[in-house]
């Protein structure tokens, strides 16, 4: 029988757990190791760390569509990966206090009036209740506990050796301070440290060199106007997803994190240059009745996208800050009153500093807010935008697609934020996907045993 250790008792490590044990995968042959807190000990102020991760605490939305929250489709194709974000959504309702109080919200069809010119990503997402989060989590923690599944929690992981099936591991109780590491062995690992342990993920792709996949870079610019040009819009959907593809140039752009109502521009500091991004208040004493979203670019084919987007970056400073650029309009002020600190610049400069300085794309998103003059014709000049906004992506750790391994240890999978997931639905349906992997091993195994021709692993 196999020993399978899971690093990471976030979404992806107990949706991993569940399906094994669901099938008939004894608990005491599977150990859940987390640096945070049972779901009876752990605290609101611990965001990321403990049972469910980050996912626990999260603002439980489960999205239901395979281009929203990272890689799936790309694994497993887009029927089973629609069936794995289903199993994901039934544990949450199963251990749900109050199953029926789970909403669906499906926004309607993309309306008329930006078919001719974007299309407009519309998505099913699954309301979970941040309140009852906590309550799922000890049901389901209770649950697991009861199948036999070992936890150990407050255990942070240091190290792996991938070559000796052996993981590293201390407490990170005060009271322990002074004891040694601890070592276990493995015969099947998950590793699932989602956000909070994306360095010790980094390390480990550093140390054994696992080689990543090709990514893009996603660079663009913060927009900006007064609310009321896109209202029509935002009363389909709030944070409205526009998109447009040109397949044959590798370029696709989309609209990004929508802020209403009260919203702000926020600088970011990043290796010391500043970029854009958009944040919205809940008070209404903040309503500024102003809209932000990014107008990101992916582009593909860059050999190394990292260097070149931070020296993209870096050509777009003047004076110590990033720029702004707007047909009439001045840059605004922070929720605290402040500037947003921006140098502002003039159309000759957009054509001949910023155009060459993207590498010739920025004309991409300069025909986007064209055609989304036709489609909110009330715009007009009425807007601006902060150059540039940028999302450094973390590199992603090649793996084998039919179980979600290394490619040199395959014994060992990654899944969920650690890999290529960004939010709950992914990471817990990628969890699940190897968990299937494992099963389909067992129960050859279990199916030869019982014939007497093989042993139980
Ligand atoms: C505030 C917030 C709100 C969010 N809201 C949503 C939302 O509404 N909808 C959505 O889809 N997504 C949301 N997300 C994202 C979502 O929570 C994550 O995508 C998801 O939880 C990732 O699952 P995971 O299992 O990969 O990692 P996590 O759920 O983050 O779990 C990782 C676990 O690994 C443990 N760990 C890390 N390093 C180590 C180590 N070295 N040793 C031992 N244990 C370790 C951590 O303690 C943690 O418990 C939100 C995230 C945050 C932070």
């Amino acid at each position: 029988m196999k020993k399978i250790v899971i690093v990471g008792a976030g979404v992806a490590g107990v949706n991993a757990a569940t399906k094994l044990v669901d099938n008939g995968y004894p608990g005491e042959m599977i150990t859940v190791i987390d640096m945070g807190k049972d779901p009876y000990q752990r605290k609101p102020e611990e965001v990321m760390t403990g049972f469910l991760g980050a996912g626990g605490w999260s603002d439980g939305k489960l999205t239901y569509h395979t281009a929203i929250g990272g890689q799936l489709s790309k694994y497993c194709g887009e029927e089973k990966a629609m069936e794995l974000m289903d199993q994901v959504i039934t544990n949450f309702k199963r251990f749900h206090p109050k199953p029926e109080e789970v909403q669906c919200s499906n926004p309607v069809e993309e309306p008329e009036f930006i078919k001719p010119y974007f299309g407009l990503r519309l998505f099913p997402v699954w309301h979970v209740g941040t309140d009852y989060l906590s309550e799922i989590a000890k049901n389901w923690y209770d649950y697991l506990v009861s199948k036999g599944v070992q936890f150990y929690w407050e255990t942070k992981v240091s190290n792996i050796n991938f070559r000796h099936n052996e993981i590293i591991m201390k407490s990170v109780k005060p009271e322990f301070a002074n004891m040694d590491n601890d070592g276990m062995f493995y015969d099947e690992l998950i590793f699932g440290v989602g956000k909070s342990g994306i360095d010790f993920a980094q390390e480990l792709a550093n140390k054994y060199e696992l080689p990543d996949e090709p990514k893009s870079v996603q660079i663009g610019v913060r927009f900006e106007a007064p609310q009321e040009h896109f209202q029509k819009l935002i009363d389909i959907s709030y944070d409205f997803k526009l998109y447009r593809k040109f397949d044959d140039e590798g370029v696709s752009l989309r609209s990004f994190c929508t802020n209403n109502n009260a919203a702000y521009v926020a600088v970011e500091e990043t290796y010391g240059d500043h970029s854009y991004n958009g944040h919205a208040k809940k008070d209404e004493a903040y309503r500024n009745n102003m809209t932000n979203f990014g107008i990101l670019m992916e582009i593909n084919g860059i050999e190394d996208p990292f260097t070149w987007s931070r020296e993209v970056v870096n050509k777009l400073q003047s004076n110590g800050t990033g720029l702004y650029y707007s047909p009439s309009r001045k840059p605004s002020t922070t929720s605290e009153g402040n500037d947003v600190t921006s140098t502002q610049i003039s159309l000759d400069t957009l054509a001949h500093v910023v155009e060459p300085a993207m590498g010739g794309y920025f004309k991409y998103v300069m025909d986007f807010i064209m055609d989304m003059k036709k489609v909110f014709p009330t715009l007009q000049d009425d807007w601006g935008m902060y150059i540039p906004e940028v999302k450094y992506l973390s590199p992603e750790v090649k793996v084998d697609y039919k179980n979600l391994a290394l490619v040199d240890y395959p014994n060992v999978h990654f899944v969920g934020d650690a890999l290529s997931a960004r939010g709950i639905t992914v990471s817990g349906a990628q969890a699940i996907y190897v968990a299937e992997s494992v099963l389909g091993e067992y129960k050859k195994h279990v199916y030869l045993y019982d014939q007497g021709t093989g042993d139980l692993f």
